[in-house]
């Protein structure tokens, strides 16, 4: 089972892959979680990609190309992989091809969720994240059963530099020039499933499962 989760930041994505991920044992590559972690261990790309995540900007298509190109490749993704936060690019969908399609390994399906600008800015804004394992929270929607903790692996919950007010609107500006062409992209290439990722956390997951019960035959 090879997917892409696409949609703008906050619609989800990552809510959903660490799902499955419990569920199909298919491992989670979620970009932003890769550079979160070299910026926390200070290495030469982390700090590169500081300058790009604080501003809300993406990084450079090269070093995230890069990343993905090494990990897809790892024995744990013989089985499939998910893709969350990536590609955010045109430039980054094509490089995606080209490897998948040399490493013939097509991808099932890139499932599309849909939010609304307005739901987008609460989530963000209310989302609280495991500084130890990256799942994410909302203080409204999601919260940890015990405030400040992750109910998964008992690390801290933090607020991302990112997750607040001024960078989360050029962080959405930023998606809608730069990665919502992908959604006729992959429409064209006859991959795309577009579900509503207004509902419920439990009534998305369902509708995905329902779409992944298609690619496991
Ligand atoms: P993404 O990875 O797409 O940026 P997340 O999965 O981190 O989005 O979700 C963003 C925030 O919204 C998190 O705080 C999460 O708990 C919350 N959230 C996720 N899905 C829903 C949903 N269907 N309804 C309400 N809140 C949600
Ligand atoms: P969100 O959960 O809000 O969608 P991510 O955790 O996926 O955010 O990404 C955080 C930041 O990491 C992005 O704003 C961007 O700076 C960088 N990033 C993550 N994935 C990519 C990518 N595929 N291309 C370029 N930059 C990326
Ligand atoms: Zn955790």
């Amino acid at each position: 089972m090879r997917i892409i989760l696409l949609g703008p930041p906050g619609c989800g994505k990552g809510t959903q892959a660490k799902m499955i991920v419990d569920k199909f044992g298919i491992p989670q590559i979620s970009t932003g979680e890769i550079l979160r972690g070299a910026v926390k261990d200070a290495t030469p790309m982390g700090l590169e990609a500081k300058k790009f995540m604080d501003g809300g900007l993406l990084v450079p298509d090269e070093v995230v190309v890069g990343i993905v190109k090494e990990r897809i490749q790892k024995k744990d993704c013989q089985n499939g992989f998910i893709l969350d936060g990536f590609p955010r690019t045109l430039p980054q969908a094509d490089a995606l091809k080209k490897v998948l399609s040399s490493l013939g390994l097509p991808l099932d399906y890139v499932i599309s969720l849909e939010v609304d600008q307005k739901a987008l800015i609460e989530r963000l804004s209310g989302r609280r994240t495991c500084r130890d394992c990256g799942r994410g929270f909302h203080v409204a929607f999601d919260p940890p059963r015990c405030a400040g903790k992750c109910d998964v692996c008992g690390g801290e919950l933090y607020q991302r530099d990112d997750d607040r007010e001024s960078t989360i609107e050029e962080r959405l500006n930023v998606y809608g020039r730069q990665t919502a062409p992908l959604i006729d992209y992959y429409r064209k290439e006859g991959l795309l499933v577009t579900l509503d990722g207004m509902e419920d956390i439990p009534s998305v997951w369902g509708n995905i499962q329902q779409v992944l019960a298609g690619c496991m035959g």
